[in-house]
């Protein structure tokens, strides 16, 4: 089983014909409403792969927040741990989308999210314990990412996004940590031009046993005891990359419950990841087993 614990968004989303400098108002395209939250995307990528998954997450005690659990457990997510908060808004990401170029802007209103306090992972420790993979990501607040990280009985799946501060504590108690190029960039604190200097960032982290940066339209790079695997992009044509580092983290996830090595799991997210960005939109792109399979000739 897999256990998410992470955000939950709605994301509110407005075409624009360039996006809006400081102090400036624009007229956008028609305003458009989906499920969305790195937690909630990796748990949905996770679950149409074929995987258990269960989330622990907030949501507001607001329509949003039905909605967004609702959403979730039409994808067969256990959701019995995603409780609506009083007081607070369900979490919005708005974003603004740049209608030539697909270029995104986006704030994240964290809402509910905040509310999720380490007790809650306490109190759900069985979860934690039991899950063979435990999946976080950074939009929820670090002490509840460290609290799920120390309970968690399985393998510890971090995806280090949105990019902030990790402390050495978090980063000894991860065992595969998945970052793209610009988060494994600040974490090591200066740019990485080329994939040498990627590798050579990957191999400096100290902590996770295994390190899997997604490069986008470049694949991705496994790096496990000082060993560099550079995995080639699949061959498709991106429509849209909203939401490509959850299916390949929700896939990477759902490879190792199924019991897979890690650079076979990596290989399988790297072309789960590549599908979704076929199709527009963060979870309706995510591809389903039977996609993924058709797509790897099985
Ligand atoms: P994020 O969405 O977090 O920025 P990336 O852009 O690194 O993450 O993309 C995640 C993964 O999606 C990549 O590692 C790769 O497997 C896949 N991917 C993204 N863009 C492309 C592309 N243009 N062609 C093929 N695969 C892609």
């Amino acid at each position: 089983k897999i256990a998410v614990v992470g955000s939950l968004n709605l994301d509110l989303v407005v075409p624009v014909a360039r996006h809006p400098l400081p102090g400036e108002t624009v007229l956008g395209g028609d305003l458009a409403e989906h499920p969305g939250g790195k937690g909630a995307n990796q748990a949905v990528a996770a679950a149409r792969l074929g995987a258990a998954v269960a989330m622990l997450g907030r949501v507001g005690a607001d329509e949003a927040g039905a909605r967004m659990r609702g959403a979730l457990e039409r994808e067969g997510v256990d959701v019995t741990r995603v409780e609506p908060v009083d007081g607070v808004p369900t979490g919005r990401a708005l974003i603004a989308v740049d209608e030539l170029t697909g270029e995104n802007s986006i704030i994240v209103s964290p809402g509910a999210n905040n509310a999720l306090h380490p007790e809650h992972c306490a109190t759900e420790g069985s979860l934690l314990r039991d899950a063979t993979v435990t999946l976080l990501q950074h939009e929820i607040p670090p002490e509840t990412v460290a609290a799920a990280a120390r309970l968690a009985g399985g393998t510890v799946l971090l995806n280090p996004a949105p990019a902030r501060e990790l402390t050495v504590d978090l980063l000894h108690m991860v065992d595969i940590l998945v970052p793209n190029r610009a988060e494994l960039a600040a974490l090591v604190g200066h740019p990485l031009p080329d994939l040498h200097a990627v590798a050579d960032a990957a191999r400096q982290l100290r902590g996770p046993a295994a390190v899997v940066v997604t490069l986008g339209a470049d694949g991705a790079l496994l790096c496990e005891d000082g060993a560099v695997l550079l995995v080639p992009p699949h061959p498709v044509r991106p429509l849209d990359t909203t939401a490509a580092g959850d299916a390949f983290c929700g896939a990477l996830a759902a490879g190792l419950v199924e019991g897979r090595e890690l650079h076979e799991a990596v290989r399988r997210a790297n072309v789960a990841a590549a599908l979704s960005t076929t199709l527009a939109g963060a979870q309706p792109s995510l591809p389903t087993r039977e996609e993924l399979a058709r797509e790897l000739g099985e």
